[in-house]
């Protein structure tokens, strides 16, 4: 879609008095040839409904809008932008829709009515997630949309859309990171046992005003028709975070914390049934070996009230 012309991101800043709050971890992306090649990682939008997460001033909006997309939703927190993104509303031929909202509130089930639901062994559907948000909202919003993934809710309610987020350089590399990595963490397996995951490019702070004092990651997450995991997420993030929680000792010690003092011959039946021995540091655990892992962990809550909801202090 070619736009009428608009003020520049930088003179709508100016004309609308947007400054950046840090408090708010503000950080703006006036480039649009790097807002362009952002959303050029999402795949071919033409006809998308898009949900755009913390658009602020507009700019990868404007290159969502660009790349053909029919239906975009912007979710803004900060009230300051509404004027300006309506300016971009009227240029876009109605195809932008707002809401001034808290993205960790707002219930994207009902967001696209006219969408049908796809079948989720098929393609992706043509609804897609895109944001540049603050990093200490993008983290807990991908455990939280991670979870919609194992439950098929939220923004997955239209089938396995896709996600294409940015998040601090560290965080993008925890999220990607492969067996014996360095970076490996609870984010790499709650992350690459629900989606496939790709760290697209990385974006060096100084490209964005004012600037972070760390680099960004671009994420795109492509839901797997079936989990690696089996098991409810709830249960798998438990496993996870426990046997990361100890990420420098053998994950025999986390494997303990999941149960009560005196039972150390669950966390025994744990290493025997799931064939992990107990001295294998955390982060060369394969996926594989957290999936068994998880199944032992989930018999054992079936037959024993009261371990799921025993938590080590
Ligand atoms: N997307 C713009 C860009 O790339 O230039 C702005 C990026 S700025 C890092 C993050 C934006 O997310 C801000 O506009 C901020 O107000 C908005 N935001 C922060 N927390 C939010 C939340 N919980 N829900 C919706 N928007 C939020």
């Amino acid at each position: 879609m070619r736009l009428p012309p608009l003020p520049t991101i930088r003179e709508i800043i100016r004309l609308y008095g947007l400054r950046a709050e840090k408090q708010l971890s503000q950080n703006f992306i006036l480039d649009l040839n790097l807002t362009d090649k952002i959303v050029r990682q999402a795949g071919n939008l033409q006809g998308a409904s898009v949900c755009e997460v913390g658009p602020g001033p507009g700019g990868l909006t404007r290159s969502i809008l660009k790349q053909g997309a029919a239906d975009v939703l912007v979710v803004e927190k900060d009230d300051r932008f509404l004027p300006s993104l309506e300016l971009l509303r009227e240029a876009s031929e109605e195809k932008l829709r707002i809401a001034h909202d808290d993205i960790l509130r707002y219930n994207l089930e009902t967001a696209f009515p006219k969408i049908p639901k796809s079948d989720w062994h098929g393609e992706p559907p043509n609804v897609h997630v895109i944001g540049n948000l603050p990093f200490n909202v993008s983290t807990p919003l991908i455990i939280k949309w991670l979870e919609a993934v194992a439950n098929q809710s939220g923004p997955f309610i239209y089938g396995r859309s896709k996600m294409l987020l940015t998040f601090q350089k560290e965080v993008a590399e925890r999220i990607v990171a492969g067996v014996d990595s360095p970076q490996r963490s609870r984010l790499s397996i709650m992350s690459q046992y629900l989606c496939e995951v790709k760290l697209c490019f990385v974006i060096p702070g100084k490209a964005c005003v004012p600037p972070p004092d760390v680099d960004i990651g671009v994420v795109i997450f492509t839901p797997l028709i079936e989990p690696q995991i089996q098991v409810p997420f709830k249960m798998v993030e438990k496993v996870v975070r426990q046997v990361f929680h100890y990420r420098q000792k053998y994950c025999r010690r986390g494997i303990a914390s999941l149960f009560p003092y005196g039972r150390s011959d669950l966390a025994e039946e744990m290493f025997e049934l799931s064939d992990v021995h107990p001295t294998r540091r955390p982060t060369s655990l394969t996926m594989e070996d957290f999936a068994k892992l998880c199944y032992t962990y989930q018999n054992i809550c079936k037959r024993i009230p009261g371990i799921f909801e025993y938590y080590y202090r």
